[in-house]
């Protein structure tokens, strides 16, 4: 376990000149005495509030040994041997230091679909017990495509964010929308959809790009291609949860990506693909990051890389996802096009439900809302299944969860790096053999799909804007401590 140690002192000088230390609770008996408390003391070290010692801290090439120095929200010193005078040493006695993970795509507010108790609060706190630092909240059924929508989002969330997180336009079905104010209120993106329930058709898609493109910004699409998943639908009979995957086939993915690829390039505007599920889907739109003319994004989500159709007999409904789980040989070719630098970046698409709801699943598949509350669960996951199976490396995970989503949010460095001016917030993750359960978890909907998975990587210690924010998924931080993050577009 960490070790804790207070040494909370306060350097001043009295009249004279000479400088004294003493703890500081004296700090207003000494204001008194005509004391000047100083921040720094004689030999030039820094009063800092937290010192992280001794931690494996990766950077965007390399994991290097070394300390960790926060003063208020800051990181103010990263280095060998940093000497200070801080409020709190953190000694992380080895651990991995990882800038706090940031999930670029999230369902966690929408008060007319979700129950009262699953909200923008309960989420992010299940985020920050994970080690994620930062969200990108998407709508859900609720469209926010106004001006005023989003300011009003914008302040609902405010009033409830553990952590700081930016906000996506969506779910967009009509075009005709301020997209020049939208950005300029700071969105991290337009969200539409090739798919029910949310379909936009192919003019209003071109329309969006074209606006959005030239604002300065980019379209995010669910690509799944609507009439192929329709036919699917209809030659299937019975309730049962194997047949979901069916009813959701690869073609429509690929089908999907591809023509989104050409009408983003037509458009001459950004795309990002949200959740690719298969290793054929990444090559689809890797094609198009190829061609190079315009940029485009490959996400990808955790459960397509832990879990497969293989997996459905025995999870059922709660792998019940759109898209939905593709073959074993897909999950496989998925985890090349991670390893190889064909996905750009890994984001949750939390989708928070309660276990009740979802175990409905078992007698209709077709009944329950789809989606998985994961949030918490990614970075430990990859940890475990990506760094420490050796499909991944420490700096290409910090690339993937970190960084990337960081630069598509127009946040970074300030977010999702570790070093000196940036804001601090680092996860401490602690190497130690555990098996997954819902009752350790902060998430409040009583289950998850990782149920009974043996990992080897727990979020040990979680500092958000320089607060310790979560210890071992238990959550320190309060409603409001997260702050909105505009995009800035220039990046
Ligand atoms: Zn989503």
């Amino acid at each position: 376990m960490s070790a804790w140690t207070n040494r909370s002192h306060c350097v001043g000088t009295v009249p004279g000149g000479d400088r004294v230390v003493a703890h500081s609770v004296w700090r207003a008996a000494w204001q008194r005495a005509g004391v000047t408390v100083l921040s720094v003391v004689a030999d030039g070290r820094a009063m800092v509030d937290h010192l992280i010692t001794d931690a494996r801290i990766v950077g965007p090439s390399r994991v290097q040994r070394g300390d960790i120095a926060i003063d208020g929200a800051e990181i103010v010193a990263v280095g060998a041997d940093l000497s200070g005078e801080p409020s709190s040493v953190i000694d992380a006695d080895g651990r991995v230091a990882l800038p706090g993970m940031v999930d670029v795509h999230c369902h966690m507010h929408d008060p007319a679909l979700f129950p009262e108790d699953i909200d923008f609060a309960t989420q992010t706190a299940s985020a920050v017990a994970g080690g994620v630092t930062t969200v990108v909240e998407l709508p859900t059924q609720t469209p926010v495509t106004t001006v005023s929508a989003f300011r009003e989002k914008r302040e609902a969330c405010e009033r409830l964010a553990h952590v700081d997180f930016g906000l996506v336009v969506g779910n967009v079905r009509d075009a005709d929308l301020d997209a020049d104010g939208l950005v300029g209120a700071g969105t991290a993106g337009f969200k539409t959809f090739t798919a029910d329930p949310y379909c936009a058709d192919d003019r209003t898609i071109v329309d969006l790009m074209d606006r959005v493109g030239d604002a300065g910004s980019t379209v995010r699409v669910h690509c799944e291609t609507q009439g192929l998943m329709d036919h699917a639908r209809a030659g299937i009979e019975g309730d049962a949860p194997e047949l979901y995957p069916d009813s959701r086939p690869l073609e429509a993915e690929l089908a999907a990506i591809d023509q989104m690829g050409w009408f983003a390039e037509y458009a001459d505007c950004p795309l990002h693909v949200v959740h690719i599920s298969s290793g054929q889907g990444a090559r689809e739109g890797a094609r198009f990051k190829a061609r190079a003319t315009t940029p485009i994004t490959l996400e990808t989500c955790p459960q397509y890389l832990a879990f497969s159709t293989a997996d459905v007999p025995e999870k059922g409904p709660f792998l019940k996802v759109n898209p939905s789980l593709k073959s074993p040989t897909e999950r496989g070719r998925l985890w090349d096009a991670v390893q190889d630098g064909t996905i750009d970046l890994i984001a949750s698409d939390h989708f928070p439900i309660h276990r009740e709801n979802r175990e409905r699943g078992w007698e209709d598949i077709w009944e329950p809302y789809a989606g998985l509350p994961t949030v918490e669960s990614n970075l430990e996951f990859l940890v475990s299944e990506g760094v420490h199976t050796g499909r991944l490396s420490w700096p290409r995970l910090c690339e993937l969860v970190c960084a990337r989503p960081a630069r598509e949010m127009g946040v970074y460095p300030q977010k999702g790096a570790i070093r000196a001016g940036t804001d601090a917030d680092i996860v401490l993750l602690r190497e130690e053999e555990w098996t997954v359960s819902a009752e350790q978890l902060a998430y409040n909907g009583g289950w998850t799909p990782y149920e009974g998975c043996e990992w080897s990587a727990v979020a040990d210690t979680v500092i958000a804007n320089g607060e310790i924010a979560a210890r071992d998924h238990e959550v320190l931080s309060t409603p409001g401590d997260g702050a909105f993050l505009a995009r800035d577009t220039r990046s």
